[in-house]
């Protein structure tokens, strides 16, 4: 007989999208449950609920507070876990749903935000302990004063990685739409290859720059604890992707992935005295609005003044260009400009840390199409641009095969 493991599966909304989905999600649990293992599983609230959920308490009031909307956001997810109990146990399978200050899943008090700061698994282990399935809702925990709280969209992610490092699981798998990572988004690519595995640190990255596949935090919490952490597709068998904690640069593919974001806006101060403080002062009202900014650049002076032009999330960009206007006037600015409509395109690779020239590749092949680049940002693994959104999608095929991702026989790699 195989030795008995704990797995943490977490279902994503189209994969609980429906009653039908739900049966099929039950039949999958509870037939490894049936073969020995213990069986934790975390879902989603059905598609679309969440986005439901938010347009409805709009209509209520635009501006609904934060504890409240959590309040409302949260029943998506307790709606799924009793439906998939209920699955489980008119199939004979024992299983008990909690939400996620039921299983004390404490977080901090930011919502629509939060962190989680610790699980206290009593509960869980008690009822495995007695055979059962464990059904946790995701995306929600509770503050220490008990306000129920959010974890940001896609937070299901996070609290099934989070589950599974609380419990030393032997798996955590994110059972979705797709049948694992892929070198780009699937849907803009059909020419994406899944990979069979990515480096943690590389998924971090292709989270942060847009790939939705997995929520930023979950990975983080994957890379600090060491989860065993696999990508798999609820509609089809196959081996999915395993994140990696080891890296062999030797024999990394130059770029893992290309990763991109339509969730950018750029503003501009034009003729800011070239003088110590000036970006401190500039981004420093920018901060105080919690804003956060991503690209920066800082031209060369002439005549003592310079420009300069940072990014930030397209949500903010109104307020950015208000807090950027009443800056200006006081520094005695030439200017204020922006533009919403820009597009970040990145390419991902733990390769890049031993190879040159991935750069003039990815600018040449954009050239050739007359991309235009707007801004540029490195790291150690990844290089970023910012292009007109128009160009986006035609930005990243063009990647994508520069560097050999495609699906083809003659791909590099
Ligand atoms: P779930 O509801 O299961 O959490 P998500 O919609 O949050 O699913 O994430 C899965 C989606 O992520 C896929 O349908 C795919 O369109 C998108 N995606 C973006 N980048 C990638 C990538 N590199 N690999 C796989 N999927 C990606
Ligand atoms: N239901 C939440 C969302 O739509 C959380 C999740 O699905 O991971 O963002
Ligand atoms: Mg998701």
């Amino acid at each position: 007989m195989k030795n008995m493991a704990l797995i943490v599966q977490k279902y994503g909304g189209t994969s609980v999208g429906s009653p039908e989905r739900i049966l099929a999600v039950a039949e999958k649990v509870a037939r490894r449950r049936a073969s020995g293992d213990d069986m934790v599983v975390v879902v989603s609230a059905m598609s679309g609920e969440t986005d439901r959920l938010i347009s409805l308490a709009k209509s209520v009031n635009p501006q609904a507070p934060a504890r409240e909307l959590d309040v409302l956001i949260s029943t998506g997810e307790q709606v799924t876990i009793a439906l998939l109990s209920m699955a489980l146990e008119r199939r004979g399978c024992a299983a008990r749903s909690y939400t996620g200050s039921q299983v004390h899943i404490r977080t901090d008090n930011s919502h629509g935000k939060a962190r989680i700061i610790d699980i206290d698994d009593a509960r869980v282990r008690d009822d495995l302990g007695k055979g059962r399935v464990v059904v946790i809702a995701g995306f929600q925990g509770v503050d220490e004063d008990g306000n129920i709280t959010t974890l940001g969209r896609g937070g299901s992610d996070t609290t099934a990685v989070a589950m599974a490092a609380a419990l030393k699981a032997d798996e955590c798998q994110i059972y979705t739409d797709v049948d694992g990572v892929y070198t780009t988004d699937p849907r803009i690519v059909p020419n994406a290859r899944r990979l069979d595995r990515i480096t943690a640190e590389e998924m971090l990255e292709m989270a942060s720059l847009g790939a939705k596949v997995l929520q930023i935090r979950s990975v983080e919490f994957a890379g600090k604890y060491r989860v065993p952490l696999r990508v798999l597709s609820s509609f089809e068998e196959g081996p999915g992707t395993l994140i990696t904690y080891e890296e062999n640069e030797m024999e990394a593919p130059l770029i893992s992935g290309i990763a991109f974001s339509r969730d950018e806006a750029k503003v501009t101060v034009r003729g800011v005295p070239d003088k110590p403080g000036i970006a401190a002062r500039i981004l420093g009202d920018i901060g105080s609005a919690n804003i956060n900014v991503d690209m920066i650049v800082q031209n060369v002076g002439a005549d003592g003044t310079t420009d300069f032009t940072f990014t930030v999330h397209r949500g903010d960009y109104r307020q950015a260009l208000e807090i950027l206007k009443k800056t200006a006037g006081q520094l005695a600015a030439r200017e204020v400009t922006g533009d919403d409509k820009i597009a970040k395109i990145s390419v991902v690779g733990v390769g890049m840390r031993s190879h040159a020239g991935i750069a003039s590749t990815m600018f040449k092949a954009l050239a050739d199409e007359s991309i235009n680049i707007q801004m540029i940002s490195t790291s150690e693994i990844k290089i970023s641009v910012i292009v007109d959104e128009k160009y986006m999608e035609l930005g990243v095929r063009t990647l994508h095969a520069a560097f050999g991702l495609d699906k083809q026989p003659t791909a590099g790699r």
